[in-house]
């Protein structure tokens, strides 16, 4: 991507009016007003996809109906490619564009628009001239109807909250913005002034959000030694069931659900997702690897490093929540250990590493289908795990002078603020060496780049833990598929684990179990109620119309469960160790 500025790019000026005439049939309608142009023909583009979110999205789908003019004549705008607009603008100074945007998809990186809100995911709402993605824009939005606030990170102009000024295109795409009658309020941490921008109503408590968002905002500024913007905003979704968010440089889109504030556990997982993508303001935004930014709108970017960029961040998220001492210890390892049970029941860990997870996020992780679990592993799951394996590493080989939070400092401080620049692989590690005191060239070729089973009780047992399995004597056996039934009791096969007795005897995804040993079944949960391992089954399934009976030789479950639990009488070093660690 070429990201100089021309002389005449720089020289242009860009206006957007955003307006809502049908918002309750899902559109936006955008004029785009560009002047002083100096070109011959001037090239037109909607992003493909949204960073944070590693998957080409092709976002001009939703485009429609645009047209240009100029001199107050219509000239034309065909397309050239997929996302690609072309004017000839020999001898035209000013043009204007009109589009509509379909926006009807419902999540953090998408937008959608109804007679109730916009929310706007800038990728997916503005064309912008190519090769002036640093050129400043304003924009004007004009609310639908009763809409009367407008909700976005974006710098005001002359102290109209529905006019705001884009700096580049590359903090336009960064900025997503919430029109509509959200609940707006807000308190101030570390410098920064937080705006909480709830959507869809909920039973939050208002004064307890912002006094515990507010310690997470100062636990997580604490890692950096500070926080670099001046308005944070957070715009939360709030629907009957939502979940999952979106970073960006000075603001995050959280997906909650409405009656989950008054449950702990609700409570809890939603101060994680605060965490996580507040995390992210340093972690991937401002440190990053270095072909995350600046961006190409065009076409895939490809990193080894989400492990850091997400994996840490998750790792962060909950280590942040058990710093603010919101919750016990026991709710931390809760969620430790629903880390390790995920990884280590996943047969893809045996055949994808996470630099190869990261990789390929763009065609697997977001793009799963039901061999998945099979074949792959999450960058987040197993980058959280390597994130505590190499914080109890650097905690350790330092006696507690060092944690993992020091590389994160030393990292943004060396490659953010000195070098304005990304980060590669090597560099990374060269950090994790430098507070861990010795080479990690064997955790790497281990961990990284490699397929090792992972050594829980060699890290956790610095801090004097250990993993127990609550299966280890059990034995239980096993047909190794996950099933769906339907409305009309049918129980359809939705995933076949590989080494399972179903993998290897032949059980299908989408076959229909309809008998086992000849008895008809209508629960998937007693399919193999009595059996033991080793017994040899029938399975009967209808496949494509079909009925079959298939011969199965069940095996023994292959599940663990791992917990946590304190070794027997923890030596000095170890508690050194646990007390940084968990800060306790
Ligand atoms: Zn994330």
């Amino acid at each position: 991507m070429s990201t100089t500025i021309s002389k005449a790019a720089a020289n242009a000026q860009i206006t957007y009016n955003v307006s809502f005439p049908e918002a309750q049939a899902h559109y936006a309608d955008i004029e785009m007003h560009i002047t002083s142009l100096q070109q011959n023909t001037l090239e037109l583009k909607m992003p493909v996809w949204t960073p944070g979110s590693y998957l080409v999205r092709e976002f001009a789908k939703n485009v429609e109906s645009l047209t240009a003019e100029a001199n107050g004549k219509p000239i034309a705008a065909p397309k050239i490619n997929k996302n690609t607009w072309q004017i000839v603008t020999k001898g035209i100074s000013s043009v204007t564009v009109k589009y509509r945007v379909y926006a009807f998809e419902l999540s953090v990186r998408t937008s959608f628009i109804d007679a109730s809100h916009g929310f706007l995911s800038t990728t997916g709402i503005f064309i912008y001239p190519a090769n002036m993605l640093h050129s400043p824009a304003v924009i004007h939005i004009k609310p639908y109807k009763n809409w009367d606030k407008v909700s976005t990170s974006l710098d005001m102009v002359n102290n109209d909250p529905f006019t705001r000024l884009s700096p580049s295109f590359d903090i336009l795409f960064d900025s997503p913005i919430e029109v509509g009658n959200q609940d707006v309020f807000g308190f101030d941490a570390s410098g920064v002034h937080y705006e909480i921008c709830m959507y869809g109503g909920g039973n939050y408590d208002k004064e307890k959000l912002k006094a515990d968002i507010h310690k997470i905002v100062d636990q997580e500024a604490a890692v950096f030694g500070e926080n670099p913007n001046k308005h944070y905003v957070f715009i939360v979704h709030n629907r009957q069931r939502n979940g999952g968010g979106l970073e960006h440089l000075s603001s995050t889109v959280l997906g909650a659900s409405r009656d989950n504030y008054t449950n702990d556990k609700g409570y809890q997982s939603f101060l994680g997702l605060v965490a996580h993508e507040h995390f992210h303001l340093w972690n991937v935004k401002r440190l990053r690897p270095i072909v995350l930014g600046p961006f190409d709108y065009d076409n895939e970017n490809y990193t080894t490093n989400l492990w850091i960029a997400e994996g840490f961040t998750e790792y962060y998220q909950g280590i942040i929540v058990r710093r603010t001492q919101l919750f016990p210890v026991q709710n931390y390892f809760d969620v430790l250990e629903g880390e390790f049970n995920v990884l280590e029941n996943l047969p893809g860990k045996n055949v994808q590493t996470v630099a190869e997870s990261s990789f390929d996020a763009w065609i697997k992780a977001y793009r799963p289908n039901e061999n998945s679990n099979n074949t792959t592993i999450s960058y987040y799951n197993k980058g959280a795990i390597i994130g505590m394996m190499l914080d109890l590493e650097i905690i350790n080989d330092s006696k507690g002078k060092y944690s993992l939070d020091d590389a994160m400092k030393y990292m943004y401080t060396q490659y953010y603020k000195i070098k304005k620049r990304g980060y590669t692989d090597a560099e990374f590690k060269a950090a994790f060496e430098k507070f861990a005191g010795k080479k990690l060239d064997d955790f790497y070729a281990k961990y990284i780049n490699g397929l090792t089973p992972i050594d829980y009780n060699k890290y956790l047992g610095y801090a004097g833990y250990k993993v127990e399995d609550e299966l280890a004597d059990k034995n239980d056996a096993a047909l190794g598929i996950t099933t769906t039934t339907t409305a009309a009791k049918k129980i359809i096969v939705t995933g076949v684990q590989r080494g399972t007795a179903a993998y290897i005897d032949g059980i299908n995804v989408n076959d229909e179990i309809t008998a086992i040993d000849g008895t008809p079944v209508t629960d998937a949960a007693t399919l193999i109620n009595g059996k033991n391992p080793g017994d040899k089954i029938e399975v009967t399934v209808t496949r494509d119309g079909q009925a079959m009976t298939l011969p199965v030789t069940l095996l023994k479950s292959n599940r663990v469960k791992y917990n946590i639990v304190t070794v027997d009488s923890p030596t000095e070093q170890q508690m050194v160790v646990r007390k940084k660690w968990l800060s306790i």
